[in-house]
């Protein structure tokens, strides 16, 4: 299967420019120093990058989610997955929902100068004590009258010290009433602290953030009052097909990177390519690829075409993609021996980047949680219908 059209193809080469000239010369710096760089968002934006597959009225170029696919691809050959993260949380997590239930004024305000990259957006749903379980986050917003006042925490916001928007989910009411807010950090009463300490992800920018007395005008409002819940539950399946078809890319440059090292390095007299142990890891590894590849395409398919099966195939790939990018990124650790250890030849970034992805976007116990659901709500729907008939 092939869905890449001429326009994907030209996309992708000036895309692959883009990452040799702003990107890959950096990365090492970046990675050994902790940062993430306000200037590549601008560049990103400038050069049309963040809005391929958002619309035209807003800055984007209009083209279907393959182009983010081309996109995604061509920035894992950076192995820079702190950066990718951080660049994917502006433009996959709070954008779409800013597009699809946003008002003009909030799409004008904020998505506009965002795909522009003049604005670096957030998505604020994780708290300390809240995470999977959504519906228990602390933090709330009174209505005031003409305003809300928010007070509260979140933690692990992705690009949390660099944005200058978050899109904002508070509590508005009792059990599942949450809401979202368009939140302009440069209101009095926030703070951001960077969260430093992390496994991998070194280039992506993670904030701790506070809210005190907040004042946020009404107009932040997105989408309807009490129905945050069911947006972030129904609108952030892009975040889900994004860690697919990452995972899947830097799955296949660990084969590839296993498959070079295997003709390069000697073991009792001979490449090490020549043990069938070996051969066979790596047959393994391709059939791991192959599987990740059919799923995350597939689900970027449906996804496109609204089809039923949507929700379900993107969890399914989210789940399996996920865990198998990271099996593929230890095989070719292993391939390596001790330099995989090592940070010579790349296989150690992609290994402790990728551990984050059965984490992050939901983990894989929450995405097999709405897998069975789906599967078993199946056999009740089979079982009616056949009692009716
Ligand atoms: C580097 C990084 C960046 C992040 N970026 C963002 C961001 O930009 N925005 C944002 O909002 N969040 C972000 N997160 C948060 C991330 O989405 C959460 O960490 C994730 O959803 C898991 O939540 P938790 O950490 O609270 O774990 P918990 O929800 O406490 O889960 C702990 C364990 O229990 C399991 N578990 C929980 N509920 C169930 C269940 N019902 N059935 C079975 N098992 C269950 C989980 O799968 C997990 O294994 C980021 C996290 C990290 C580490």
């Amino acid at each position: 299967m092939n869905p890449f059209t001429p326009e994907h193809n030209l996309l992708r080469e000036s895309f692959r420019k883009f990452v040799e000239r702003e990107i890959t010369p950096h990365v090492k710096y970046w990675e050994e120093n902790n940062i993430c760089e306000r200037e590549v968002f601008k560049k990103m934006g400038e050069e049309g990058f963040f809005g391929v597959s958002f619309p035209e009225a807003y800055g984007g170029s209009g083209m279907d989610m393959w182009a983010a696919v081309v996109v995604s691809e061509e920035l894992s050959k950076a192995n820079v997955g702190g950066l990718a993260m951080s660049l994917y949380a502006h433009t996959y997590l709070p954008l779409p929902v800013i597009n699809a239930i946003g008002t003009e004024e909030q799409k004008q305000n904020y998505l506009k100068p965002a795909l522009k990259g003049e604005k670096i957006a957030a998505l604020g749903i994780t708290e300390p004590g809240a995470g999977s379980d959504v519906g228990g986050i602390k933090t709330t917003a009174e209505d005031k009258g003409d305003y809300y006042l928010v007070n509260g925490s979140k933690m692990f916001i992705t690009n949390g010290t660099l944005a200058d928007f978050i899109v904002l989910a508070v509590r508005t009411g009792e059990g599942h009433k949450l809401s979202l807010l368009l939140f302009d950090t440069n209101t009095e009463g926030f703070s951001a602290v960077p969260v430093t300490n992390k496994l991998g992800m070194h280039t992506s920018d993670t904030g701790q953030l506070f809210f005190e007395n907040c004042k946020v005008p009404k107009s932040a409002l997105l989408g309807e009052k009490d129905f945050g819940f069911y947006y972030i539950m129904s609108n952030f399946q892009e975040e889900r097909l994004i860690a697919s078809v990452t995972g899947t890319a830097s799955a296949q440059n660990n084969l590839d990177r296993a498959k070079q090292y295997m003709h390069e390095r000697e073991a009792f007299g001979r490449p090490i390519a020549k043990f069938q142990v070996l051969r066979h890891k790596i047959a393994q590894m391709a059939i791991k690829v192959e599987a990740c590849r059919s799923l995350s395409y597939r689900a970027v398919s449906e996804f496109i075409e609204h089809g039923p099966g949507a929700y379900k195939i993107i969890s399914i790939a989210k789940a399996y993609v996920c865990e198998e990018a990271f099996n593929v990124a230890n095989d070719a650790l292993q391939i390596h021996g001790g330099w995989g250890y090592m940070e010579d030849y790349g296989v150690a970034r992609s290994f402790r980047d990728l551990r984050l992805l059965t984490v992050g976007a939901g983990t894989t116990e929450i995405m097999h949680e709405i897998i069975s659901k789906i599967e078993m709500d199946e056999v009740r729907h089979d079982k009616q219908i056949a009692k009716r008939g």
